[in-house]
């Protein structure tokens, strides 16, 4: 029985953050999800998101880009695709479409989700050799900018037995307000979690120097994306000098980059994206390079809806091994959850979702609610203000 794209529709969701999330780049204070609904001519509907970021501040797609590349570039290729077969469709679009990883990511996430609808079996089955773990440990990352009010956050979330990996944004005060700010952390909560760092590319090497010195001899255990993303030869050096750990994030945008970076010896750690790699089986191949390289892995977010989150926890859920957890808490930074159902987030970590497809279902309300088209004027100018 053929499938083809009957129907696409995108659409952009303003969601508010539970707290202003203050990185080294922007500060957020919504969230703009991007969702994609393909229905099939078979009648099955796969639902994908491909979201980033702080707008443009954080990478090369914006959430509107993502939206006018699938609308204009990539729905009229799909609609001439066998949609059942995943990996023809991709390289087909891939043939017609440069770059565009985001929004990639989010075709193939919906196209996965159909064929699991239509074969019956959940994502994570679709993937490599499937499932081999049905949990991911999940950290919380303190970004309200203030030591005391994240110390506080932590503790709650200790408490709640919901996070106990902490990853800290920093990199937008000096090196030595920095570690300060993450050596109280740390020693607030002691043995009793995790703390690490992301700096997003705001140090340069002499900067990157002494603070990941600093970071280590306050306990830090690992630091994310210390230097700009191509840096490779700052990276190796760092990596080389100093015992804790760095890991990239913003240097893998996908197979080709995670060689690379590899072959440079420019990270100890990977931060494995589905939406910075360019869909669900890229990511799988980044994941691959580092297990083959004796670099280890950990699952990374771009602050995704409960739609990206579930995707990325089928794929995660198929590596087997995850040494450093995952940073799946996107819908747990939203006021708004826009599942159905929420995602089951318990015991320090989050359940990979075990129904056919991605095995969650949207809140039609809420997403018409929040649906930057379908929105009065006055409640989108403050949404867009916060953005
Ligand atoms: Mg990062």
């Amino acid at each position: 029985m053929t499938s083809k794209a009957a129907q696409i529709d995108t659409f952009i969701v303003d969601v508010p953050t539970i707290r202003p999330h203050v990185l080294a780049m922007a500060t957020m204070r919504s969230q703009a999800v991007v969702l994609v609904r393909i229905t099939c001519s078979d009648g099955v509907i796969g639902i994908g998101e491909g979201t980033t970021i702080g707008g443009l501040s954080y990478g090369e797609e914006s959430p509107e880009g993502i939206k006018l590349a699938i609308d204009t570039y990539i729905a009229p290729v799909l609609k001439t695709c066998e949609v059942s077969r995943v990996a023809e469709t991709m390289s087909k679009i891939g043939r017609s479409v440069v770059g565009n990883h985001i929004a990639k990511c989010a075709i193939e996430t919906a196209l996965l989700d159909a064929a699991g609808k239509r074969l019956g079996v959940p994502v994570s089955e679709l993937i490599g050799g499937g499932r081999v773990r049905d949990r991911l440990a999940v950290a919380w990352t303190l970004a309200s900018g203030n030591t005391a009010r994240d110390i506080e956050e932590a503790e709650a979330m200790i408490e709640a037995r919901r996070h106990s990996i902490f990853k800290l944004k920093i990199g937008k005060r000096s090196v030595a307000d920095d570690v300060a700010h993450v050596a109280a952390i740390k020693k607030a909560i002691g043995n009793r979690g995790s703390v690490r760092v992301d700096v997003n590319q705001g140090w340069d090497e002499a900067q990157a120097n002494a603070g990941m010195k600093m970071l280590e001899d306050a306990g830090c255990d690992l630091v994310e994306q210390p230097v700009a993303r191509d840096a490779l030869a700052t990276m190796a050096r760092l990596s080389a000098r100093h015992g804790i750990p760095l890991m990239a994030d913003e240097a893998l945008h996908g197979p080709r980059d995670a060689f690379r970076v590899a072959a440079s010896a420019g990270a100890r750690v990977f931060a494995v994206k589905i939406a910075q790699s360019g869909g669900l089986h890229a990511g799988r191949d980044v994941a691959t390079i580092a297990d083959a390289s004796g670099i280890g892995l950990y699952g990374g977010t771009m602050l995704e809806a409960g739609v990206g989150t579930a995707a990325s926890a089928h794929l995660f859920a198929t590596f087997p091994k995850l040494a450093w957890g995952t940073e799946l808490f996107g819908p747990l930074l939203l006021t708004e959850e826009i599942l159905a159902e929420p995602l089951d987030y318990a015991d320090f970590s989050l359940g990979v979702p075990t129904g056919p497809g991605l095995g969650i279902a949207l809140d039609e309300d809420k997403i018409a609610r929040f649906r930057r088209d379908r929105t009065a004027p006055t409640l989108h100018v403050v949404a867009a203000k916060g953005a």
